[in-house]
């Protein structure tokens, strides 16, 4: 075992884009399990949109205090149990859990999930088979609630949440069109993964490409950036149509909150427009993981992960991510993965 933790403190709290320097790497002793307790060592971090709010002072949609100046930048973790004083979770247990960005950490217990490294890589608790797939998994099914022959519409395509709804729409035999940054990511998602038609709004005007992908209009917007996209989104959206208002990555960086769009076409078509916050629908996990596990053993819902070596690397991969830079979920490696 390494004698020394390493860890990333929040320094300071970004005003609009979050600079390098406002995270801070430092070392400190690994600490010592207490009785009850183990000690993890990190295998991957998951990187997540939802840490740039958690830098913010005040308070978190999920009712928290944000984390205080100083404190470990929070996120999930997969990690190895290396020690342990808890008959629960015995030495080499694999588990999921929120150590934060950090190499090592205790806990009690509380909140760790046992992974089986034989059910499928371990990185995917984090992704296709972690948190974005079960907001994927939820949002469409429960609030979308497509129907065949329908066409869903998901922003940020080709990303953790994006790849997996709109593989699901095609598993519901509907039409799945995305809308993504680049076009290595359009080419994927349509080639790899098996939509439609995706549009990349970087390249071209969004709302005629957007009318020509959805020639029968949009039954289902899964929204997962908010700004531009849900305004073109919204002058296509059909009677009834169903938005999971999932995510507005496009103005997390942004000091003030940006005009919105015009919500008329939700009016007069009666739209169903739900956000939704995927820790208050923990009795789907179940679910979501006997079938997402089930179809990605299959082949049937295919992911890609975008592997950052080195916790060292974690804030310029962070920044990158909220400009579209992350090809696919993102994770950092921090330790070793002996199930590889
Ligand atoms: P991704 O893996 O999709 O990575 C983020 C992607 O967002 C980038 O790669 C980029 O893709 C896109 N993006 C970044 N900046 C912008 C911008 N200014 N305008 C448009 N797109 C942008 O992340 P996730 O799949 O993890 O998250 C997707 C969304 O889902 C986020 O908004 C996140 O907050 C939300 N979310 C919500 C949850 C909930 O409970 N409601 C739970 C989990 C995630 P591109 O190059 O294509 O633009």
């Amino acid at each position: 075992m390494q004698n020394l933790n390493r860890r990333v403190l929040l320094r300071n709290r970004p005003r609009g884009e979050p600079l390098p320097s406002d995270f801070e790497l430092v070392e400190a002793p690994v600490p010592t399990p207490g009785a009850g307790d183990v000690l993890c060592r990190t295998i991957y971090l998951s990187l997540d949109p939802y840490m740039r709010g958690r830098m913010d002072e005040g308070r978190s949609y999920t009712g928290g205090t944000n984390p205080a100046l100083g404190s470990v930048m929070v996120g999930g973790t997969v990690s190895e149990v290396i020690a342990s004083r808890n008959p629960a979770f015995p030495e080499g247990t694999f588990v999921l859990g929120a150590s934060g960005w950090q190499a090592y950490a205790l806990s009690s217990g509380a909140g760790l999930r046992k992974l089986d490294a034989r059910q499928a890589p371990l990185s995917t608790a984090l992704g296709v088979l972690g948190m974005p797939g079960m907001t994927a998994y939820v949002g469409l099914r429960d609030i979308g609630r497509p129907k065949p022959g329908e066409t869903v519409v998901v922003s940020a395509a080709a990303g953790a949440v994006g790849s997996v709804v709109g593989q699901l729409a095609k598993l519901e035999g509907c039409r799945a069109v995305g809308v993504a940054g680049s076009e290595a990511k359009c080419a994927y998602v349509v080639e790899e993964l098996g939509f439609d038609a995706c549009v990349n709004y970087r390249a071209e005007p969004l709302l005629p490409a957007l009318r020509t992908a959805c020639p029968d209009g949009i039954d289902v917007y899964f929204d997962n950036v908010g700004g531009d996209v849900l305004a073109a989104a919204l002058r296509l959206v059909n009677l009834r149509a169903r938005i999971p208002l999932c995510g507005l990555i496009s103005q997390y960086n942004a000091p003030e909150p940006p005009p919105g769009p015009n919500l008329r076409p939700v009016l007069v078509n009666r739209v169903l427009v739900q956000g939704f916050i995927i820790s208050d629908h923990l009795d789907r996990l179940d679910d979501f993981l006997r079938d997402c596990t089930q179809w990605v053993r299959e082949g049937r819902l295919r992911y890609r992960e975008d592997v950052v070596v080195g916790l060292e690397r974690a804030p310029e991969a962070f920044i990158g991510l909220l400009r579209g830079r992350n090809f696919g979920k993102l994770i950092v490696k921090v330790g070793e993965d002996p199930s590889v």
